[in-house]
């Protein structure tokens, strides 16, 4: 072949690779620290309304089921490991600031996303050191010694530049690590990131509901404006496609707004921001957990989580079908009575009991499907004198998922 023929082989096939390599689907979640609803909604954010405005604002909760045997103290780690996991803190164990001793059975969206997609890079920016090494866990055995491709934080250790008295010293931070995750996805492109900003918690905590919160709610408004614009330079310039989500991990108390971690209306009452274009309407009347946040993400990024561990997810996610609601179950006389909101009327269900909880320890439970019923019933009960048991553990298989609920006899 004449040379010229082999070039022009050679840029017809690059033109032809051009317009058949699909847009590449990228992810990048944020937590603001420590907002309630009623501020986010009362001070002014062009930022979050921007995105918002391409995908959905949504009220939503943290806190498990309140007096139920998911409830989760509404503290920051908690929290955060909730979004990371998809679970409350009966599962996850990370009880307090502490994270004495997580649960790493419950894997977090890094672990299910590097083992599918082991070449796609991932990072970490954040105003808290522990979110990397403890939650998520990097290097340690448990997690099997999972690693970042990049990491921007622990600057809270570096108290000459950051000096503690300031009472900025926070914010400092939070600056740097908002330039850093903008600069690197600009030039880097992480599939999937995490920014972690801690301002406005530090500000509640000092001075409560006040113009100093507010104006901390300003400042991180700014900085999300910053991502988002990174975000929106990589779509314009390059073949993909970004999500971003935004929450945070707790509110505050009524009283004076300077505390959180029980269980009040205020305290469990966040709320999410996304770009996600198709998130399902059901969840702009019913608000969604921050449990919710990790299934939407591994939907858009086509993470497959294995059935053994979607049995275990608290969460759905936002932007999929939603066809049941409200799971309950209640054990009387040697009987399970479960209830159910039915969406999807024409569904299946199909309802598998184990009595053991093995996966809290790394192992499998052995589940048996004890009924079939059209969903539209929305109850069901059980005679589990075959099985009796002290702890039941119950999930609902309907053709778009599944859905948990625990029954601990007294
Ligand atoms: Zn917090």
């Amino acid at each position: 072949m004449k040379r010229l023929t082999i070039l022009v082989l050679l840029f017809a096939g690059i033109l032809f690779n051009l317009a058949a390599q699909p847009r590449q689907k990228k992810a990048l979640f944020v937590i603001v620290d420590g907002i309630p609803a009623d501020v986010i909604e009362k001070v002014e954010t062009p930022a979050l309304d921007t995105i918002a405005k391409t995908g959905a604002y949504m009220r939503a909760y943290v806190g498990g089921e309140k007096d139920g045997y998911s409830q989760t103290p509404t503290i920051s780690a908690v929290g955060y490991n909730s979004l990371l996991t998809g679970t409350w803190v009966n599962k996850h164990n990370v009880w307090d600031n502490d994270i004495a001793a997580p649960n790493y059975s419950y894997e977090t969206i890094f672990r299910f996303f590097k083992n599918q997609y082991p070449d796609k890079k991932t990072a970490i920016f954040s105003t808290w050191l522990d979110n990397r090494t403890k939650l998520v866990g990097e290097g340690l055995p448990q997690t099997d010694a999972i690693k970042l491709d990049y990491h921007y934080d622990s600057l809270e250790y570096d108290t000459i530049r950051f000096p503690h008295d300031s009472e900025s010293y926070i914010h400092m931070i939070d600056e740097e690590v908002v330039n850093a995750a903008a600069s690197y996805i600009r030039k880097e492109t992480p599939d999937l990131s995490w920014v972690y900003l801690e301002y406005t918690d530090d500000m509640g905590h000092r001075y409560g509901d006040s113009e100093k919160f507010y104006d901390a709610v300003k400042m991180m408004d700014d900085q999300i404006r910053r991502l988002w614009e990174a975000i929106q330079f990589r779509q314009r310039n390059f073949e993909e496609d970004w999500v971003i989500y935004i929450t945070t991990d707790h509110g505050r108390g009524a009283e004076t707004g300077k505390n959180h971690g029980g269980q009040s209306d205020r305290e469990r009452s966040t709320w999410i921001v996304t770009s996600a274009k198709n998130v399902n309407p059901w969840f702009l009347k019913n608000p969604p957990g921050i449990v919710d946040i990790m299934p939407s993400i591994a939907s858009w990024l086509d993470v497959k989580i294995p059935t053994e561990q979607l049995k275990e997810l608290d969460g759905i996610s936002l932007t999929g079908k939603v066809s049941v609601a409200g799971l309950n179950a209640t054990y009387a006389d040697k009987k399970l009575t479960i209830t159910w909101k039915a969406i999807d009327k024409k569904a299946q269900a199909k309802i598998w009991l184990a009595t053991t909880n093995e996966f809290k320890t790394g192992g499998r439970d052995n589940y048996q499907m004890v009924k079939q019923v059209p969903l539209s019933v929305g109850k069901t009960t059980v005679d589990v004198s075959k099985w009796p048991s002290g702890f039941y553990k119950i999930v609902l298989e309907t053709p778009q998922g599944f859905m948990n609920r625990w029954v601990i006899v007294k």
